[in-house]
């Protein structure tokens, strides 16, 4: 008998169980909006003309491949942080930050879990906002975190619950962690308000939470990388030590490169240096030393001056495709084909997914009967939408709701 008969089948991934069923499926009509990944107005996966010209710059040096010091590559990280945190926040100016490249953003997600399930002096709780990105779940759990949950979504909006969400954020006990989407909320496209914002540091002072920022969307959200990072660099100039995972997937085009990083604010470059002498202990046993590749990409666009407007300007045209979609998305079904139903969330939503409020059936008829696949929660991802197939989809939308 075989030593594994008695492993069970575990349950497709949710997300990318979506892709597979996409794949199988052979009519020319079809259209997968499971998958979070950028696709340009064909419909086709879209390589950056910086992140071109990066590789061209590279190719051309012909770099070595030795392996990365523990916590990657430092000009990558130094200048992944001064995205994020801007050249002017104090911690970053006194060289506080302690930082590491990641695998991607999921990575960093792990690297947080697992150094705050070893470092934490308080409760190891944290709380993920309903609904959240499923992978948040596992990766804190299996980190060794105890995953609690804050409302977050109003169904009945179509909005945020923001009375939910401080409620519940009031009644965690002082000093637990709280896990913060920094923009374009996945899967519901909601984000508090700068306002909203300001209240929430407050009362993250107030109860003295860990604030740990996901940041896997910078830029993606409206076009703009510093406004994106509005809540972050808020936290950090109202004096709070954050917490923070990127991910350059999604803005940079670099998904299956995995390029990220993890940071912590700390108090001191004394201080900065023991957490990181301690990231690295939490490293090496995982993977010893992230990927070279990808960190040079990136970090040759962050480095110079001319492919950092570049990029600015293609990051910029990746969101305002996405909102034009959702302009004619709502247009579509609120003018053309007059759809039964509210579709206002579908303009008002930010970043890469629109929560459409279509139910579990109607997702799965539009899979059965229209070739459309989409998560059962009726997300879907804009940018697999575009001037070719957003008739089509409206179409079926209005067919499945009638
Ligand atoms: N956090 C959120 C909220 C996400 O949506 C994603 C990507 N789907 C990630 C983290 C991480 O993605 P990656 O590991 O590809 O950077």
């Amino acid at each position: 008998v075989s030593t594994w008969s008695a492993v069970p089948a575990g349950p497709p991934d949710p997300i990318l169980g979506v892709s597979e069923a996409f794949k199988a499926d052979k009519d020319s009509k079809k259209i997968n909006l499971g998958v979070g990944a950028y696709r340009d107005d064909k419909g086709k996966p879209y390589v950056l003309s910086s992140v071109k010209k990066a590789e061209e710059l590279l190719a051309s040096s012909h770099p070595d491949k030795e392996y990365l010091p523990i916590t990657g590559l430092p000009e990558f990280t130094k200048n992944a942080a001064k995205l994020a945190y801007g050249a002017e926040s104090a911690p970053f100016a006194s060289n506080s930050i302690a930082v590491t490249q990641s695998i991607s953003g999921t990575g960093a997600l792990r690297i947080g879990g697992a150094f705050l399930a070893k470092f934490y002096p308080h409760a190891k709780v944290i709380y993920l906002p309903v609904p959240t990105w499923g992978n948040h779940h596992s990766v804190f759990r299996d980190s060794g975190l105890e995953v609690r949950t804050y409302r977050y979504f109003d169904k009945k909006t179509v909005g945020l619950d923001f009375a939910g969400l401080k409620e519940d954020l009031q009644n965690a006990p002082e000093k637990s962690i709280v896990l913060f989407h920094a923009c374009a909320h996945n899967p519901t496209g909601v984000d508090p308000t700068q306002e909203q914002w300001s209240e929430l540091s407050d009362l993250v002072k107030e109860k003295q939470l860990f604030p740990f920022f996901d940041m896997a969307y910078q830029g993606f959200a409206s076009g703009s990388t510093s406004r994106d990072a509005f809540a972050v660099r808020h936290f950090v100039s109202e004096g709070h030590q954050i917490a923070l995972a990127q991910s350059f997937a999604k803005n940079m085009g670099l998904y299956g490169e995995r390029v990220g990083a993890f940071s912590l604010v700390t108090e001191s470059p004394e201080e900065k240096a023991r957490v990181e002498s301690q990231l690295k202990i939490v490293i090496r046993p995982m993977y010893s030393n992230p990927p070279l590749h990808g960190a040079r990409i990136a970090n040759a666009i962050l480095s110079d001056g001319a492919l950092y407007k570049e990029w600015e300007d293609e990051v910029k045209g990746m969101a305002e495709r996405i909102i034009s979609m959702r302009e004619k998305l709502y247009d579509s079904l609120t003018d053309t084909l007059k759809t039964p139903g509210e579709w206002g969330h579908i303009k008002s939503q930010i970043g890469m997914f629109s929560f459409t409020g279509l139910q579990p059936e109607q997702c799965k008829a539009l899979a059965e009967k229209a070739h459309i696949y989409m998560t059962a929660d009726g997300r879907i991802s804009m940018a697999g939408l575009n001037g070719g197939n957003i008739e089509y989809f409206a179409e079926s939308v209005d067919k499945v709701v009638r």
